[in-house]
């Protein structure tokens, strides 16, 4: 597979041959077509194997194809990770592949003060990486609505969970409207997290590496 074969838009398309990659990776070639063609994904995946850019590149497509804006507080599409450092390499690839796109993005986590997060939450988005509990305290404060979001990526499901972000995820999810797409990253699969997947995905492809 070459990634001119994807499907991808072609300011996403442009950024992959800006960073030189040329052959997608296993996971890549695998997500891709699924997440392009709106289905719910479980993708079984460790750090390193690609999964960054196997939502990303297509969720930058769909974002583009569809053409919406966000209204103040919400946002399009919402990518959840479990740790500050995850959330900004994220944002970092958003940064990257995005560059030809327009479209807009945020990250937001705990530790740091909120100000400049609800700032960035105010204008609306069409991309917010986030670490579950600080997009709570958003909410809670009424500075952040899921309500209007139809794409939800979980990064590292399993990390979540050891981390303790179980009701919190379940919470959010609750909060995104319908019909979404949900999508899911996991190195493993404990019982937790395929009840997750059975509790909110619908009709999943599972694609593994
Ligand atoms: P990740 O698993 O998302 O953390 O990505 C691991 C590394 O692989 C990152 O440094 C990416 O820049 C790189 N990478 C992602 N996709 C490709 C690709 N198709 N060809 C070569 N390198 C890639």
């Amino acid at each position: 597979t070459k990634f001119t074969e994807l499907g991808l838009a072609e300011p996403v398309l442009r950024a992959v041959r800006n960073e030189g990659y040329e052959t997608p990776t296993p996971i890549q070639a695998k997500s891709i077509p699924a997440v392009l063609a709106g289905r719910d994904v479980v993708g079984i995946a460790q750090t390193g194997t690609g999964k960054t850019a196997a939502f990303v590149l297509p969720l930058l497509t769909r974002l583009l194809e569809e053409n919406k804006q966000a209204p103040g507080r919400s946002c399009r599409a919402l990518i959840l990770a479990p740790t500050r450092e995850l959330a900004s390499q994220i944002a970092e690839s958003i940064a990257v592949y995005g560059k030809g796109t327009g479209l807009s993005h945020a990250v937001i986590f705990g530790g740091v003060k909120p100000g400049p997060q609800i700032r960035a939450l105010a204008k609306g988005l069409d991309i917010l990486v986030a670490t579950p509990g600080r997009l709570l305290d958003h909410m809670g404060e009424g500075k952040a609505r899921l309500d209007l979001t139809s794409t939800v990526i979980l990064d590292e499901a399993d990390q979540m969970l050891d981390l303790g972000f179980m009701p919190a995820i379940r919470r959010l999810l609750q909060a995104v409207g319908k019909p979404r797409q949900t999508v899911m990253y996991s190195a493993t699969m404990p019982t937790a997290i395929r009840k997750l997947a059975d509790d909110f995905l619908h009709d999943p492809v599972t694609v593994s590496v």
